[in-house]
């Protein structure tokens, strides 16, 4: 690196750093105070160097602090270059011993300084939008500007003096300053904020336009050409500061924008303005009073200032006019606003207050609603409805359908529910309908009504589906708020749903009642899991052919201690409902693959359990089941897994996990069958798909009483079909002889009923196995059944 490209890198970096204007500033002075005693060729060559110098801070300014605008900054550079050229020119006329005389070039490039600057300002100052405005203010100093001039300078110094005289061209200084000093009061008025650079640039003007006074001043009075010491250290003073302006880093800084505050009113440019307004005449009327005084008062004295005066006023007006103008531009944007704002207010709480998919109202909506319905003497009723089975249709086929079936449900109780009622989505397939003023026996025929208008089958996306609904119905005359209706209805829904689906209940006082005895079995149960108060008891399976027992099915009582036992429809839904199977259906599991294990080895004899459909969906089942059969010692092929239809249908993840489940055991030699067959889906379809063994047929299709012909056929077509799709059946609920004849003839293969034995402890079934071995079974039926009931 050679020592300049050092300096140079040294230099930019004290730039870069930010106090380079500071010793730029400091570095001068001395020169600014040497100036003074200097002689004409030295001072004019001593400006050259310092315009050149601020020339060179601008350039460098430009390149280090690289501002966005730069315009403002080329026409510094661009008149400093004139300053630097029309001085150096001067200090080579000044050395040949001819000092300048009239009016030359090098004096028009002087003055090209002038204007230079005076545009310089104006493009720092620019305001964009507002540039009118502030070029009429510009407009209203320079008129004042014109009034002090002529007040004070020109009409005492040079029109009253009879003309000007001496040549030089100082009168020109102090009219060419009326620009800059325009453009400077802009600046100051018009930047919001001023930066330190823009201070510097307003004290170099400051200084240039008192110079150039005191300059005038004291040529006009005969002074010397170059004029007094001090107005040359202020014209060195005037490119100093500039140069630091270029340098300080503030050059760069974004002057804030103020194109949104056109309309000021603050106290500064109100005082300014008024300021601006009075000197006009003031100084006018000073002017008429001193030329009377000394009697030679003419019109041309005060033409000047009084048609400045005037043009400040005009020049006002058009100011207060555009001010009046964007105000009233500013009160249409924001009528227009607030209009736009009110269309969005609404919008924005009809979103609030609807539902998305189906633009149904939503709960919110209800909640008030029915707050407002509650303060009404007769208030009616609240329908609450669940679609049954919807989780189905959007596992089946997706969500889309899902989406789709919601919408097609909602049209559809829109047109049962008419135009007195309030039709809500709460949320996922639920529905509500407020019916206000409805009583009793009105809310009983819409319910029936909806309900039938959803079992219609709905076509949605190419599927036909069937859907139908619960619905849980609440009278609001003893309700106090919406949450205690909507609770209340969510549990009449509930009840709906446990007493069997497509169905309506209505809420009683003794729901909640059995709700909170729910909550207490559950509390109990769980207590009770893992304890000697869960037994499980055993009944037997029989062959229709040999007459022999196959199998026993295991099924839960719950005998808490001191109580009478507790048969399982009476805790089993609370425990499915709570996930209390999953720990309950593992003992039962464990327990029963323990008892059967020792009457496999000595009887042959297999043992059906019952699995919920909480214990399929869980992922460890298939190991669970694994463990119980090691640790027991009972051997795949002696256990059969009982579950029902519905747990298999769809293509849900639940579903999908349960089949896994079922086909991993039956890999073992573990047998499937599917319990109550013919209450549930009955799709006998789908039955060839899924991994079974064996259909037990529901005891509700047992022949008995009036329609018993009919039964006969319904089972002979289910064993048929089982058959063919070489399923073995068991018949449930065989209760009479007869029954188990007619089966037998049907070719169903097993039965199970009272008629063989009702359900019993392990120890008693010990001891029916036991005595089966020493009796022949079938005529140890007869007397087995008179035994147990
Ligand atoms: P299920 O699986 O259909 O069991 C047969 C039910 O019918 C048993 O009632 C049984 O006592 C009864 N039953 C047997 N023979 C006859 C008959 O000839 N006539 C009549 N009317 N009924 C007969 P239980 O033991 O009260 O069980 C009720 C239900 O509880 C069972 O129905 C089963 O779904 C469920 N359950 C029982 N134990 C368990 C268990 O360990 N786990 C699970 N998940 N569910 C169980
Ligand atoms: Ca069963
Ligand atoms: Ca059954």
């Amino acid at each position: 690196m050679t020592i300049l490209q050092r300096a140079r890198s040294g230099l930019l970096d004290a730039v870069r750093a930010g106090d380079a204007w500071w010793w730029f500033l400091l570095g001068g002075t001395p020169l600014l105070i040497a100036g003074a005693w200097l002689g004409p060729a030295a001072q004019e060559a001593a400006y050259a160097v310092l315009a050149a110098l601020a020339g060179a801070g601008v350039l460098t300014g430009l390149a280090v602090h690289r501002p966005a605008r730069t315009t403002g900054w080329w026409l510094v550079a661009a008149a400093m270059t004139c300053g630097s050229a029309s001085s150096a020119a001067w200090s080579l006329a000044f050395l040949d011993g001819s000092p300048p005389g009239g009016l030359t070039v090098v004096d028009a490039v002087y003055f090209a300084m002038y204007l230079l600057v005076a545009a310089a300002l104006a493009a720092v100052a620019s305001r964009g939008a507002s540039a009118l405005a502030g070029m009429v203010e510009a407009g209203v100093v320079a008129c004042t500007a014109i009034v002090l001039g002529w007040v004070f300078l020109i009409d005492p110094f040079v029109n009253d003096n009879g003309g000007w005289t001496s040549g030089s061209t100082a009168v020109a200084y102090p009219l060419l300053d009326l620009f800059i000093l325009t453009m400077a009061v802009r600046l100051a008025v018009a930047a919001g904020g001023l930066t330190r650079t823009h201070v510097l640039m307003l004290l170099a003007v400051a200084t240039m336009v008192a110079s150039d006074i005191v300059y005038f001043v004291s040529v006009s009075s005969g002074g010397a050409w170059s004029g007094p010491g001090v107005s040359v250290s202020g014209w060195m003073l005037f490119y100093l500061l500039l140069g630091a302006a270029a340098l300080h880093p503030s050059m760069a800084a974004r002057t804030a924008d103020r194109s949104g505050q056109e309309v000021r009113s603050s106290r500064r440019v109100t005082a300014l303005y008024t300021a601006l307004v009075a000197i006009g005449p003031l100084a006018t009327a000073y002017a008429c009073r001193r030329d009377l005084r000394a009697g030679d008062f003419d019109l041309a004295d005060v033409a000047l200032p009084l048609a400045a005066t005037a043009a400040t006023a005009v020049l006002l007006v058009i100011r207060l006019s555009h001010t009046s103008a964007l105000v009233n531009r500013r009160a249409a944007e924001l009528e227009q606003s607030l209009a736009e704002q009110a269309v969005l207010q609404e919008r924005m709480s009809h979103l609030a207050l609807h539902d998305a998919l189906t633009g149904l109202p939503n709960r919110l909506h209800v909640e008030r609603s029915l707050d407002e319905a509650l303060r009404r003497p007769d208030p009616g009723t609240l329908l609450m409805i669940d679609l049954d089975g919807f989780q189905q249709v959007n596992d089946s086929f997706g969500h889309p359908t899902g989406d789709a079936l919601l919408q097609a449900v909602a049209g559809r109780l829109t047109e049962a529910v008419g135009a007195e009622g309030v039709l809500a989505r709460l949320g996922g397939d639920e529905f509500a309908v407020l019916l206000p003023g409805v009583g009793h026996a009105e809310a009983a025929a819409a319910v029936q009504e909806l309900l039938a208008a959803l079992r219609r089958p709905v076509a949605v996306l190419g599927h036909r589906l069937h859907v139908t609904a619960s619905i849980g119905v609440r009278n609001l005359a003893s309700a106090s708020g919406s949450a205690e209706v909507l609770s209340d209805a969510d549990m009449a829904l509930n009840a709906a749903k446990r007493a069997g689906r497509d169905r309506a209940e209505a809420y009683d006082v003794r729901l909640r009642e059995s709700q909170l005895r729910r909550i207490a079995t559950v509390e109990r149960l769980r207590g009770a899991i893992g304890t000697g108060d869960i037994v499980v008891h055993y009944q037997p399976i029989v062959s229709l052919t040999t007459g022999r027992f196959t199998a026993v099915e295991a099924l839960v009582r719950w005998c808490p201690p001191g109580a009478a036992p507790i048969m399982p429809d009476d805790f089993i839904p609370a425990a499915e409902d709570s996930g209390l199977i999953v720990p309950l259906g593992e003992q039962v599991l464990r327990d029963a693959c323990r008892d059967a294990a020792g009457w496999h080895a000595r009887y042959g004899i297999g043992v059906t359990v019952n699995v919920s459909p909480r214990q399929l969906a869980e992922p460890h089942f298939a190991a669970k089941v694994r463990a119980a059969l090691s640790d027991s010692g009972l051997p795949a092929a002696a256990l059969i897994l009982e579950i029902t239809e519905g747990m298999l249908i769809g293509a849900g993840p639940h579903a999908r996990q349960s089949i896994a489940h079922l086909a991993d055991l039956r890999h073992d030699g573990v047998r499937v069958a599917v319990d109550d067959f013919g209450t549930g889906y009955s799709s006998l379809a789908y039955l060839r798909d899924l991994p079974i063994d064996i259909l037990k047929i529901d005891r509700s299709f047992m022949p008995a009483g009036d329609d018993a012909g009919e039964q006969v056929a319904l089972v002979r077509t289910i064993v048929g079909l089982a058959h063919d799709l070489r399923l073995a059946t068991v018949a449930e609920g065989v209760e009479t002889l007869e029954q188990a004849a007619v089966l037998q003839t049907l070719g169903c293969d097993k039965g199970q009923g009272w008629h063989y034995g009702r359900p019993a402890p392990a120890d008693r079934t010990t001891a029916l196995f036991a005595g089966e071995e020493l009796q022949p079974v079938t005529a140890s039926r007869e007397s087995l059944a008179h035994r147990r009931s």
